[in-house]
């Protein structure tokens, strides 16, 4: 077992996430360019139990997805890198750039 810890550019987020990721996904949907910058959305799905954030206080801003679902994606108010989404599933979409890892 691993922790995982990541958070934005600037800092002022940082979170953990306490557990293996479930697998990773790519996302092409015209939403998650706009979340990317451009390229598609490469994400880590992490038990949604298992993310805490341990610094800093997030913003989230929600939207109906492709299926219909709310997408609620959460970034940080500072430096606006995006952090997460939350499509209401078993799984948080972590994406990929923001965490790092170091043995437990
Ligand atoms: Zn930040
Ligand atoms: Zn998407």
């Amino acid at each position: 077992m691993t922790l995982k810890t990541g958070g934005c550019l600037c800092g002022a987020i940082r979170y953990e996430i306490d557990a293996e990721f479930m697998g990773v996904a790519v996302c092409h949907c015209r939403d998650c360019q706009y979340a990317s910058g451009g390229g598609p959305n490469f994400i880590a799905m992490a038990p949604r139990d298992s993310v805490r954030f341990v610094e800093g206080e997030p913003k989230r801003y929600d939207r109906p997805g492709g299926s219909g679902a709310t997408v609620g994606r959460v970034f940080c108010p500072d430096c606006g890198t995006p952090l997460l989404s939350d499509i209401g599933a078993p799984f948080l979409a972590v994406k990929l750039a923001a965490w790092t890892t170091r043995p437990t």
